[in-house]
């Protein structure tokens, strides 16, 4: 193709560059599947744990920073350095995880959702769209504090104001030895969750499902409940029927049961800890590989960030280095840039490139459903009788040739 065929942009998205083999299967995207058709404007941040070591990890809050000025990034995965890591990189210190770092700066929701692929039969058999999972990125449980006891005592939870006002609640009389916690989230963070749930829900004309405890949990859960009727009642009812869709408010265990029963289609607002476990559960039941999961998180402002769901897969690192083909699916990361390009060509009303990254996800499905061709880890979880089984780069040149086809 020659360049002044290219897709023009007109505004960058910011690249996070990441770790491993991740890092390895980036380069080769842009290269065969993005540079070839688009003139691609990138404010490039390079997240390698060495860097974001040498930077005292500033590259991280850069980035998260353009992310602000130009509304959309696309990250590639990057290591959490535990004690391991520090020795094998020779880092200074055990650096925070970048996406909770980047979360924390643009406050937003993650929302997790399978590709779907048609042989691949999810383990409930009545899923046939894909169930997208929203999670509530902060406070509960994940903020609290935990204490042990070795008697019988009794408990306080005592909430002091700014101005020294005190408001104290008891907990029963406890009979033993044992653990307690307390945890909090703010009014502000639950209604922007509520929001961006609400949002990506419109925008993708998905009904809405929240699930909480409110029965039990009378305060917090019931005031979970109490702000998303609100938010809805509020700034969403009108534009939610207009389009046809709803918001459902279930128990959370009424929730799980009727996600299992149900066809799909939906979005499920989850809290933070109902999101951690629930999005492993639907992706596995749906998909059974993290490399078939889009990740994306928006923030109340309209930041966007995309990625694939998976991490640097390391093992096959280790025998790329050594010279070994491996079959790593570099699907969810094309994912990641077809769906960041994707909102970047909707906020700059740039047909050609949605229309683009439409044809790229084709692509992909047609290589996996028609061709046959496909990685290791998709052919483990799918029902073909022989399929192609393909390292990385042989699936992309695949995936490369049903993208020309497409778009001539
Ligand atoms: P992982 O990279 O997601 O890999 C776990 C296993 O899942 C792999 O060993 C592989 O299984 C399979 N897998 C994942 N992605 C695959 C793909 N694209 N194609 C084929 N198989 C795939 O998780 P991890 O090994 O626990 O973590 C490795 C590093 O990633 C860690 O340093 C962690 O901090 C980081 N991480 C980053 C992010 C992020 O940036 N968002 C998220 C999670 C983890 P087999 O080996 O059995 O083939
Ligand atoms: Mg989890």
């Amino acid at each position: 193709m020659v360049s002044k065929n290219k897709i023009e942009m007109e505004k960058p998205v910011v690249e996070l560059d990441g770790d491993e083999m991740t890092r390895v299967m980036w380069k080769w995207v842009k290269d065969e599947l993005l540079l070839p058709y688009i003139d691609l404007k990138t404010e490039y941040y390079d997240l390698h744990v060495k860097h974001r070591d040498e930077t005292n990890d500033q590259v991280t809050i850069q980035a998260a920073e353009a992310i602000k000025r130009w509304g959309v990034g696309i990250k590639c995965a990057t290591i959490t350095p535990n004690a391991e890591r520090v020795k094998e990189y020779n880092l200074k210190k055990e650096w925070p995880s970048p996406n909770a770092t980047i979360r924390k700066i643009l406050d937003g929701t993650l929302f997790r959702a399978p590709i779907i692929l048609n042989n691949i039969v999810p383990a409930v058999r009545f899923w046939k769209k894909p169930i997208v999972v929203a999670r509530h990125a902060f406070g509960d449980i994940y903020d609290g504090v935990g204490m042990r006891f070795d008697g019988p005592g009794e408990a306080e939870i005592i909430f002091r104001y700014d101005d020294s006002r005190e408001i104290r609640s008891k907990l029963p009389k406890i009979k033993g030895a044992g653990v307690l916690q307390t945890i909090y989230n703010i009014d502000s963070s639950i209604q922007s969750f509520a929001r961006a749930s609400m949002k990506y829900a419109l925008m993708n004309k998905l009904d809405l499902w929240f699930g909480a405890k409110d029965t039990i949990s009378k305060v917090y859960d019931a005031r979970f409940k109490e702000i998303f009727n609100s938010v809805y009642e509020n700034e969403f009812k009108e534009e939610f029927e207009k389009n046809g869709i709803s918001y459902n408010y279930y128990l959370i265990d009424d929730a799980v049961a009727r996600v299992v029963r149900s066809e799909g289609g939906f979005l499920w607002a989850c809290k933070n800890y109902d999101g951690d476990v629930f999005s492993d559960f639907v992706s596995t039941a749906f998909v059974g590989t993290l490399a078939l999961m889009t990740s994306e998180l928006f923030s109340p402002e309209g930041y966007y960030l995309s990625e694939a769901a998976h991490g640097t897969v390391q093992r096959h690192y280790y025998r790329y280095i050594k010279g070994e083909k491996v079959s790593t699916n570099p699907t969810a990361l094309i994912f990641a840039w077809t769906r960041g390009l994707k909102r970047r060509g909707e906020m700059d009303s740039n047909d050609d490139l949605i229309k683009f990254s439409e044809n790229l996800e084709r692509a992909v499905k047609i290589t996996i459903e028609n061709d046959l061709i496909m990685t290791q880890d998709v052919a483990r979880v799918s029902d073909t009788k022989n399929p192609v089984i393909v390292d990385t780069q042989e699936f992309i040149k695949a995936v490369k040739k049903n993208l020309e086809k497409l778009i001539k």
